[in-house]
């Protein structure tokens, strides 16, 4: 038998008097009795006990806990001295009972959590220090969140007013257990149970800049930010990013993200102040009086017209497989646009992306005005020299001047 001891159980145990006692044991087990993970002693948030810890010398027939408050099958623990040696015996049921079975012990390491992608073209330490905030919880702005802290980002906000429903779970990191819950703190759960020292602070409230309340606390938390990833596929939250960043000229990168068409493609683009690029006014312009926003800036394709703006309606998103597949597609791609620009200024070899603006076609899509020209599906295609917009509001030619 394993015996895997997480640090929880090791600091309570170090808190015990052991002498001769016996504690209720929190933990897991799994695989018929083949690894148990422990991680509690006589007390436990959110688990059941799964068995019994003596300590000390005294060796007796039957625990002074009696196995009334636990159901079979269950372990119980003995140890000595301190954690090196122990015993454990396994109650399957009345009648059936394993003694002085030989223990292999593991403890959780975390600092062998990184371990092997800490290299000199991937510089942990300098992605360590980083701090995102990530705008929008759904299934793409979750995997974003969990790859950039499998990467070795240490610090994130995340910001969404949203809970999670059945239909999200098909393409969602969060399982069923998590249903109804707000999708910032499931996400929040999900990467702590894998990486536990990522500081994420979580926000359950829209990005909107209705008041100067609203202003004065999306500052407060944002303003050391080194990257904004604005993932919630609404224009409006869109533009309030877009305000926020350029009305308080602050320089945050943000990398806007999005899906179209039932996700037949993506696109991402980024917007540094520090580099005076285009912002998301010159790419989509305010909604006119009818609610349509026009982009001039993207080139169009004959399936896409008129449609090349955001796009996930409900019945789309219920009834495609193969979805979710898609948005992954298009976030592994996300992830590694982010990744390039938190190491931008530094030497690294891990990603480049040299532009600003990049689409991704999941599927073969015709070229607007050249029917015999397509966009090839799963292929990143970039535009450069996108140009700022005359009607912007920030690079137009009624731009305010904001000395
Ligand atoms: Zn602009």
């Amino acid at each position: 038998m394993k015996i895997i001891i997480y640090p929880t159980f090791e600091n309570e145990f170090k808190n015990l008097k052991t002498q001769n006692r016996t504690y209720l044991l929190y933990g897991r087990i799994y695989d018929n009795f083949t690894v148990c993970h422990l991680t509690g002693v006589s007390f436990s948030k959110s688990t059941y006990p799964i068995g019994l810890l003596t300590t000390g010398t005294t060796t007796m027939e039957e625990p002074i806990i009696t196995a009334k408050s636990l159901e079979y099958p269950y372990i119980h623990i003995m140890v000595e001295e301190n954690l090196s040696t122990l015993k454990a015996d396994v109650y399957h049921n009345e009648e059936n009972k394993d003694s002085n079975i030989d223990v292999d012990i593991e403890y959780i390491d975390l600092n062998r959590l990184f371990v092997r992608i800490d290299e000199k073209e991937a510089p942990l330490r300098v992605l360590n220090k980083k701090r995102v905030a990530i705008i929008g919880m759904g299934s793409g702005g979750a995997l974003l969140a969990l790859y950039l802290a499998k990467s070795g980002v240490k610090e994130f906000i995340f910001i969404d007013d949203d809970h999670l429903e059945t239909h999200n779970i098909i393409r969602h990191i969060c399982d069923l257990d998590n249903l109804g819950r707000f999708k910032t703190l499931a996400v929040k759960d999900y990467i702590k149970a894998r990486i536990p020292d990522v500081k994420i602070q979580t926000v359950e409230r829209k990005f909107d800049l209705h008041t100067k309340a609203d202003f004065d606390f999306f500052n407060s938390i944002l303003l050391d930010m080194d990257l904004i990833a604005a993932v919630s596929g609404e224009h409006d939250v869109n533009y309030a990013i877009n305000d926020f960043i350029h009305s308080n000229q602050l320089n945050i990168p943000v990398i806007y993200a999005g899906t179209f068409d039932g996700v037949k493609g993506g696109l991402m683009f980024k917007v540094d102040p520090r580099n005076e690029d285009f912002c998301y006014h010159c790419i989509y312009s305010k909604p006119d009086e009818n609610g349509t926003i026009q982009t001039k800036a993207i080139p169009t394709t004959i399936e896409l017209e008129q449609k090349i703006s955001y796009d996930r309606t409900l019945q789309e998103q219920l009834a495609q497989p193969g979805l979710g597949l898609d948005v992954d597609n298009l976030t592994i791609l996300l992830s590694k646009f982010c990744l390039d620009i938190l190491l931008t200024g530094g030497e690294h070899s891990l990603y480049h992306f040299p532009h600003n603006f990049y689409m991704w076609f999941n599927r073969t899509i015709m070229k607007s005005n050249e029917s015999s020209v397509k966009f090839e599906g799963l292929e990143l295609y970039y535009y450069e020299d996108l140009e700022k917009d005359s009607n912007c509001p920030f690079h137009g030619t009624q731009a305010l001047k904001i000395e």
